[in-house]
């Protein structure tokens, strides 16, 4: 009998632990071969001309995938790396390599979906057998209470129906040993201008020096729960904007598979039986859950995330008003929360779950432009995007998403005093509203001619005048909104303001 030589094509996934793939493979007592590929697809550009993969994003994959070779290496094996469409270099890897299959984790979105399905068809082609595993949530879609195609429109009622019936499996074990590669060259590790990508420039007011790969998301967990005891308070601190710790901070290794969820999961099990066990241990599995129902709800609608009418389908006239949109990604809106996050993120790759939501919403609430600028914009630049969490989010937040409730937008001004009273995230992003009190600091616009000189802010020459008004601009188009429900026939419900 020939013995197995099993191709494991690494995608999001990039880690040893937890890796049914990479498990199996071994438990096959063949030979393993680590393969990744950079697809230049991936680099490409947006439909409205951003780049697809910004310099934050490459930078922290690089960084992943020189994790994982090393510790491949470390353990006898290596990670093969090629530059192409994975479609076509698997498949020829594997004739040559004489694989006797191709194992891989299972993606959710219409792009990659069709590299899998190309995949599959050249691997048939050639007789090689294709074998897809599901790995990127908590939850298993076979041991949910429904089907794909069921999934409850409402996160409650998901929630509520997996937590009563479903187990979160245990994780794979991690290879302590790999067998060696066949002889065949390893190939280089590409480089950011390989891309055509600047180096990003390490901004020192960032949260976190995120670091990629699968060693750091480990220390990065293990800072948070076990020698921080940040989880204890997670939920009272999620809400935060400024500092490394007041959420976990998990989102770009969870984005690029170096952390697992269910390994995240079973530390989260361990540190309620050894430390404590409260709302806030709950509260990072109920976020998961988010995290997951996203997940199913790409799966079960496909490409209609993407669409401009969401997975609602209902028409509304967004503006592409790119002035404005300039504004708003440049962080000169007039409304400090929203400058100061969108500095942010400009600045670093990262934006905090708070700014993410409000930011969404003045831009699709407020400024009524097209929330798939915003979804381009962020998935542009973010470092952790991930597709379903990404382009669910912002269906949800412009209101075409699953689970819309009316026209709901967050009171920007509002929503700066709840979360950051005294000003010190403003002030951190904002330098030039540095000597304005707490009082002042979220509503610039109300300053006096003899307050601007004595705080030494000039409006509309130091920090720019309002873009809009917030409340007037919210009516509009609130207006524009329920008159689109109403034509497709789609009873608006009554107005929430505020969501979580
Ligand atoms: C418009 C918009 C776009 C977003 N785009 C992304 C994205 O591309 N990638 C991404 O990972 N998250 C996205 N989120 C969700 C959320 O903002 C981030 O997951 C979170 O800010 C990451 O920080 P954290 O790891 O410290 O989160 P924590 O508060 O520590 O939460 C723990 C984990 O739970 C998950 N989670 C938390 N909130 C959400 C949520 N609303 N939806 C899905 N998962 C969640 C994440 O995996 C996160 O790492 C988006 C939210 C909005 C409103």
């Amino acid at each position: 009998m020939t013995k197995p030589r099993i191709l494991v094509w690494y995608r999001n996934d990039l880690r040893l632990h937890d890796h049914e793939p990479l498990a199996k493979a071994l438990k096959a007592e063949g030979d393993v071969i680590p393969v990744y590929c950079f697809d230049p697809r991936q680099f490409g550009r947006t439909s409205h001309g951003f780049p697809k993969t910004g310099s934050f994003r490459a930078q922290f994959l690089l960084e992943s995938i020189a994790d994982l070779r090393e510790s491949l290496r470390a353990i006898g094996s290596d990670l093969i790396l090629r530059q192409g469409f994975p479609e076509e270099i698997i498949p020829t890897l594997a004739q040559e390599l004489g694989a006797t299959t191709v194992r891989f984790y299972r993606e959710t979105t219409s792009e990659e979906l069709a590299v899998e399905t190309a995949l599959e068809t050249a691997l048939q082609e050639a007789n090689i057998p294709a074998v897809a595993a599901w790995g990127h949530t908590l939850y298993h879609p076979d041991d949910l209470p429904f089907d794909i195609q069921d999934v409850p429109e409402l996160f409650t009622r998901f929630r509520k129906e997996v937590e009563k019936e479903v187990k979160v499996y245990e994780v794979f074990p991690t290879p302590r040993s790999l067998p060696a590669l066949p002889d065949i060259e390893a190939g280089e590790l590409p480089i950011l201008s390989d891309f055509g990508l600047d180096a990003p420039v390490s901004d020192p007011r960032g949260v976190i020096a995120f670091k990629g790969g699968e060693t750091a998301g480990i220390a990065r967990l293990d800072h948070y729960f076990w020698q921080h005891d940040h989880l204890k308070v997670y939920k009272e601190t999620r809400n935060g904007m400024l500092g490394a710790d007041y959420s976990s901070k998990f989102s770009p290794w969870l984005a690029l598979g170096c952390l697992s969820p269910r390994y995240i999961y079973w530390h989260v099990q361990d540190y309620e039986s050894q430390r404590t066990k409260n709302d806030s241990t709950y509260w990072l599995i109920f976020e998961l859950l988010w995290r997951d129902y996203f997940r199913f709800i790409c799966a079960k609608h496909g490409a209609r995330i993407f669409r401009r009418s969401g997975l609602q389908g209902v028409s509304l006239p967004w503006k592409e008003d790119w002035e404005r949109f300039d504004l708003w990604r440049e962080g000169k809106t007039g409304f400090p929360l929203v400058d100061a996050n969108m500095r942010e993120i400009a600045a670093t790759g990262f934006m905090s779950n708070r700014g993410r939501q409000n930011v969404a919403s003045f831009l699709t609430k407020n400024l009524g432009i097209n929330w798939q600028l915003g979804a381009e914009w962020f998935e542009s630049l973010l470092i952790d995007y991930d597709v379903c969490s990404n382009w669910a989010n912002w269906n949800y937040t412009a209101g075409v998403g699953n689970d819309a409730r009316g026209f709901r937008f967050f009171n920007i001004t509002k929503q700066a005093k709840d979360y950051d009273l005294q000003g010190d995230y403003v002030k951190h992003w904002l330098p030039e509203l540095t000597n304005l009190p707490a009082s002042k600091v979220h509503e610039p616009w109300k300053l006096l001619p003899v307050e601007q000189q004595r705080f030494g802010v000039r409006l509309g020459v130091d920090y720019p005048n309002p873009v809009v008004d917030l409340f007037k601009s919210a009516e509009a188009n609130e207006k524009i909104y329920n008159a689109a429900f109403s034509i497709a026939g789609t009873q608006t419900k009554p107005k929430l303001r505020g969501r979580r």
